[in-house]
């Protein structure tokens, strides 16, 4: 995988807001602090794509990014969508509404969305939010791309059971998890593979 070109493209809030066009989008979504910022810039090979925070639960908006991309001798524009962050706890109810809002919508009305990177703390395992979104996106029969982060936190003979673990809470075949750290750069490609495997299927 080569990455051409990656671009800030748009924050948008309501679905007026959101980029047009044709081309396939993938969602990031995960709890905040989960190091989705850190994939997200470590995927496109761009160190501040997106800002690292470590306030968590900071991005109350949609942005959007385009990449052109290239694998073999194909050619790839895919568009990015953070989310914004969940299971911030200093969050007030209001906010969480909204906040929830503003996703089932993003969710339940994009066309062009191909897929959703569910993103899971290697180290800490799925927490009742993770489950409650997965749970969430498969009964509204989106493709989901569960990639367990901060892989590097394990020690390499820990590193097999866990994302056993994993597969059993989760009820996915060990393939339907990748390993990711965007400390060490690992799984960048094993990613950009999967996600393209998936559109138009
Ligand atoms: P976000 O809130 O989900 O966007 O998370 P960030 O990308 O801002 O990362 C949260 C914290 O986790 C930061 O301190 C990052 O440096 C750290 N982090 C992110 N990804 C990794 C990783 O792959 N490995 C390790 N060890 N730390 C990470």
């Amino acid at each position: 995988i080569k990455i051409l070109d990656a671009r800030f493209v748009v924050t948008a809030v309501e679905p007026k807001g959101y980029p047009q066009g044709h081309t396939a989008e993938v969602a990031f979504v995960g709890r905040s602090n989960v190091g989705k910022s850190s994939m997200i810039n470590t995927l496109t090979g761009r160190k501040k794509l997106v800002r690292v925070s470590n306030t968590p639960g900071r991005t109350r908006t949609l942005n959007f990014f385009d990449v052109d991309l290239e694998r073999g001798t194909f050619r790839h524009q895919v568009r990015l969508c953070d989310l914004p962050g969940y299971g911030f706890a200093r969050a007030s109810k209001a906010d969480k509404a909204q906040w929830e809002q503003m996703i089932t919508t993003y969710l339940e009305k994009r066309h062009r969305l191909e897929v959703v990177v569910s993103i899971i703390d290697a180290e800490v395992g799925p927490t009742p939010d993770d489950l409650a979104t997965l749970d969430y996106l498969q009964s509204h029969k989106r493709k989901v791309l569960v990639v367990a982060t901060k892989i590097d936190r394990l020690t390499k003979a820990k590193t097999l059971p866990r994302l056993q673990e994993l597969s059993r809470q989760l009820d996915l075949p060990m393939e339907a998890i990748l390993p990711f750290s965007s400390t060490e750069r690992r799984g960048v490609d094993e990613v950009w593979g999967a996600l393209l495997d998936t559109f138009g299927k």
